[in-house]
């Protein structure tokens, strides 16, 4: 047996094998060649090979998903046999001594920029689909696998993860995640939280594909990896395992009671989701409302963007599934560490003070508005309320209402039903935080993003694993700034919750009941055990 620690993410017994993910890097050799014939014959039947691949993968996408979506891969073929494309390579190669993996890779870079740049939102996706072909080239022609994929339930071991990783990756399959970086805050990790996947960050465990296939087991309470585990490891997991279910068993008479002190002080507990596919889980854990649906997982992991139907029918699916109970939707929060490629973003020095969320909303006006109008549609269907991402001034909201309002005279023009919305914002910067007085003249409430709050108001990277010493989730900055928000919406009459990941810290409960707040929003899989120790209280 071998054991290699780390930190936990979510607590829970794991079993599976070890799937030891290592993701090729190309190696690309941009030393000039003597051979510019060979180096050519090469890259014509690279481009055969790709060829064969993706006919292959449009037969499998057309049988599995459908014929619309197997278009995606012909697009691809048909990129395979762009003139300017092959010209351009052509010419690296037979005159400027350019090695065919190096002329492709410095192609499909330079069409790549190209077309990130475009106006046309649809031409602006093809650029994620030359990344892909031209990677697909680059990998064939350096000899690299660069596929991955998951055939049995698995502990996934990683150096790192990226959202887009997660979310590629079969969930019925995956046991555990465990990853040699990471930190506890960042996305993947609140996935896995929601998706209720055991899981390590920060592990000492080794890349090492000699482990593939090995027998795993993953104690998400002691962070705790074990491979082949022996006989007196498996039972006191069995143990541990029988324990957790217990409690869990123990939460369930806590299904329908109120969230209540002892002292009749009152809270509403909501659930994070990141898509439809949780709803059962809030169902299941008796949640009083959805208190933040992450609309950017619905724009992730796929080619282009999500149509208005494609959205209306996710956010109608969870207004009608809570029955009445609030459904907050966020806007679409994209960029920094959560990615698409069809955005076509550009690289950036400090991304998370960069170009995301209703920054780039603002700008792309006629793919917000297609989301407002699908969030007004779902609306007609329960009780909805809309929030957006990264607000740090008055004129911001005051923007982002403006085109609301533009949406919704969009589908009322048409006879299209829209029904009301609450938008408010999320206080996570703390421009937000020190200007919650003048916002909440504008905004309907109030939910507090605690994760870039603390990243914001600490200068702590939450993606930086090394930075976590320097992590005080209960500084004195932060709770300050979390007084003054939940006063300043008082003030004003307008309610206030906390939806970032420390609204499940147990040892905060109080102090956020103190300071007034009328909502805490987390995982479903905390929403009883939070509701016990509330009901505890004095
Ligand atoms: C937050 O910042 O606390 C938050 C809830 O949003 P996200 O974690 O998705 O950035
Ligand atoms: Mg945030």
């Amino acid at each position: 047996m071998e054991q290699f620690s780390g930190k936990t993410v979510f607590p829970g017994i794991a079993w599976g094998k070890a799937c030891v993910l290592v993701k090729q890097a190309l190696a690309i050799d941009t030393s000039p060649s003597s051979d510019p014939d060979g180096e050519w014959k090469a890259f014509t039947s690279s481009i055969k090979t790709a060829d064969d691949q993706l006919e292959e993968l449009y037969e499998k996408t057309k049988k599995e998903v459908g014929e619309e979506e197997a278009l995606i891969v012909d697009v691809q073929r048909m990129m395979l046999q762009d003139d300017d494309f092959l010209e351009g390579v052509e010419n690296l190669v037979r005159n400027g001594s350019s090695r065919a993996a190096a002329a492709v890779d410095r192609m499909g870079k330079e069409f790549y920029e190209q077309f990130a740049a475009l106006e046309d939102p649809y031409m602006r996706a093809r650029a994620s689909d030359i990344a892909d072909i031209a990677r697909r080239l680059t990998a064939i022609l350096t000899g690299t696998d660069t596929a991955f994929s998951l055939t049995k339930p698995s502990v996934v071991i990683a150096e790192d993860l990226s959202p887009s990783d997660t979310l590629a990756m079969d969930k019925k399959l995956i046991r555990a995640f465990v990853t040699r970086q990471g930190s506890t805050n960042s996305h993947t990790a609140i996935l896995a939280r929601i998706l209720k996947i055991p899981s390590i960050v920060q592990a000492s465990v080794p890349l090492n594909k000699n482990f593939e296939g090995k027998a795993a087991a993953v104690d998400g309470h002691t962070g705790i990896l074990y491979l082949e585990p022996d006989a007196e490891t498996e039972k006191n997991l069995k143990k541990q395992e029988e324990t957790d279910r217990a409690e869990e068993k123990s939460l369930e008479v806590l299904k329908g009671l109120p969230t209540v002190t002892k002292s009749g002080k009152k809270i509403e507990l909501a659930a994070n989701i990141g898509g439809v596919e949780d709803l059962q889980a809030v169902l299941d854990n008796d949640a009083e409302g959805i208190g933040l649906f992450r609309s950017e997982f619905l724009y992730m992991g796929r080619n282009d963007y999500p149509g208005e139907e494609e959205q209306f029918a996710a956010y109608k699916a969870a207004a009608e599934a809570l029955k009445g109970k609030r459904v907050v939707i966020r806007t679409l929060d994209i960029g920094a560490d959560k990615q698409a490629e069809y955005f076509g973003l550009p690289e950036e020095e400090n991304p998370a003070l960069g170009y995301r969320a209703i920054r780039i909303c603002l700008d792309r006006t006629e793919m917000f508005k297609t989301q407002l109008r699908a969030l007004y549609r779902a609306a007609a269907f329960g009780k909805v309320a809309v929030m957006f991402p990264m607000i740090t001034s008055v004129w911001e909201l005051r923007r982002c209402k403006e085109l609301a309002a533009e949406a919704k005279k969009e589908l009322t023009d048409k006879g299209i039903s829209a029904g009301e919305l609450e938008l408010g914002i999320m206080v996570e910067t703390p421009a937000a935080a020190l200007c919650t007085e003048e916002l909440a003249k504008e905004a309907a409430f109030f939910s507090v993003g605690t994760n870039d709050l603390t990243q914001y108001t600490l200068a702590i990277d939450r993606q930086n694993a090394h930075l976590e010493k320097y992590l005080d989730t209960h500084h004195p900055a932060l709770l300050k700034l979390l007084g003054m928000i939940a006063e300043n919406a008082h003030k004003a009459g307008i309610w206030a919750g906390i939806c970032g990941e420390l609204a499940a810290d147990g040892t905060m409960t109080k102090t956020f009941l103190s300071m007034g707040y009328d909502e805490l929003s987390v995982s479903p899989s905390f929403i009883l055990g939070l509701r016990k120790q509330i009901r505890e209280m004095a």
